[in-house]
């Protein structure tokens, strides 16, 4: 497989991106360096400033933004803001590896427009609506108005699946990994 291959995973949040990505992360033959995206919004629970995301402040994004350093930002939410930095980009190909991206639907296709061929767009499917808001809440680490928020925004998201290269339904982790897995080697 050649290198340098861009990857990007969207899905609604809850769908089970991150799951996906974690365990993708383990083939090493896969080759894959994780684009750690920067957003304005507050660390969850465990996660770690440059390991999940560079968190940095709304003010701190928008220079950033003002200075072209992303390649594409979207505000995923209102008010808050998440975007793939040029030096990301440049740091995981640098390193020899393929760039996976867990990134909004929008994003996604922003990608695909300014790389073409050299990226592989994969929308990740929910088995159902009630799935979805069953593992949002069982999540427990969102407030409920949180929460709707992210259910409103489902079906908005879900419209633009038939734009990605690729579908999969992550009813089953290890089935839809697998998916995911035969497409990026192929
Ligand atoms: P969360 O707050 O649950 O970590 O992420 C919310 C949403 O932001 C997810 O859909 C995630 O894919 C998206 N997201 C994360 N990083 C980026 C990014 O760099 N660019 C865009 N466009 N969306 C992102």
């Amino acid at each position: 497989m050649k290198k340098g291959k861009i990857i990007v995973l969207s899905a609604p949040s809850g769908t089970g991106k991150s799951s996906i990505i974690r365990q993708l992360m383990e083939y090493p033959e896969l080759h894959l360096g994780f684009s750690v995206s920067a957003t304005s919004r507050a660390p969850r629970g465990a996660e770690k400033d440059g390991v999940d995301y560079y968190f940095i402040s709304h003010e701190e994004f928008m220079r950033r933004v003002a200075a072209d350093e992303f390649v594409e930002w979207e505000e995923v939410y209102s008010g808050t803001c998440y975007g793939t930095l040029r030096s990301e980009i440049d740091r995981v190909t640098g390193e020899g590896l393929n760039i996976i991206m867990d990134i909004d639907v929008k994003g996604g296709l922003n990608v695909k427009k300014i790389y073409g061929e050299r990226a592989l767009t994969i929308f990740i499917l929910p088995p159902s609506k009630e799935e979805l808001e069953k593992r949002l809440r069982s999540r427990g680490t969102d407030a409920e108005e949180v929460i709707r928020k992210r259910l409103d925004k489902a079906d908005y998201e879900l419209s633009f699946a038939p734009q990605f290269d690729m579908r999969v339904v992550n009813d089953d982790l290890d089935k839809a990994v697998g998916e995911v897995r035969e497409a990026i080697i192929r």
